[in-house]
């Protein structure tokens, strides 16, 4: 039987099984770049362990989910997104668009974002 790591896409690129353009990666968190971006930089942030979403979190994964926000912060701070100002999202649940059940942050810069987001 295949663990859910086996199956899931975003453990594949956190194992290196599945190639992806690594921003930066270190025994907690993986950062790289989305393959359909949505803006001029589009970085997704992932904790290694595997989560499948926001509504999945338990109370003692808030120190690595915590540990994954911070890590998007110091990304966008090292990408110069920081000044000009980008945007985190976080899809939860298919009705917000999540297509990927591995937790994730959607950092984007570079451009200009509205409000409310469609
Ligand atoms: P979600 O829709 O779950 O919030 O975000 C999943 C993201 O993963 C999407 O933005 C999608 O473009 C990205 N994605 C899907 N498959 C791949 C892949 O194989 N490689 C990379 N780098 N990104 C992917
Ligand atoms: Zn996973």
């Amino acid at each position: 039987m295949q663990t859910s790591s086996e199956r899931c896409l975003f453990c594949r690129i956190a194992s290196g099984a599945i190639n992806a353009r690594k921003v930066y990666e270190d025994d907690a968190t993986i950062a790289f770049e989305d393959i359909n971006p949505q803006a001029p930089t589009h970085v997704v942030v992932i904790p290694r362990k595997h989560i499948a979403s926001l509504d999945d979190m338990s109370e003692s994964d808030s120190v690595i989910v915590g540990a994954t926000l911070a890590r998007a912060a110091a990304i966008a701070r090292d990408l110069h997104l920081n000044s000009d100002g980008y945007r985190l999202v976080v899809n939860c649940g298919e009705a917000a668009g999540q297509t990927v059940f591995h937790i994730h942050f959607h950092l984007l810069g570079g451009r200009v974002f509205g409000w409310p987001p469609g």
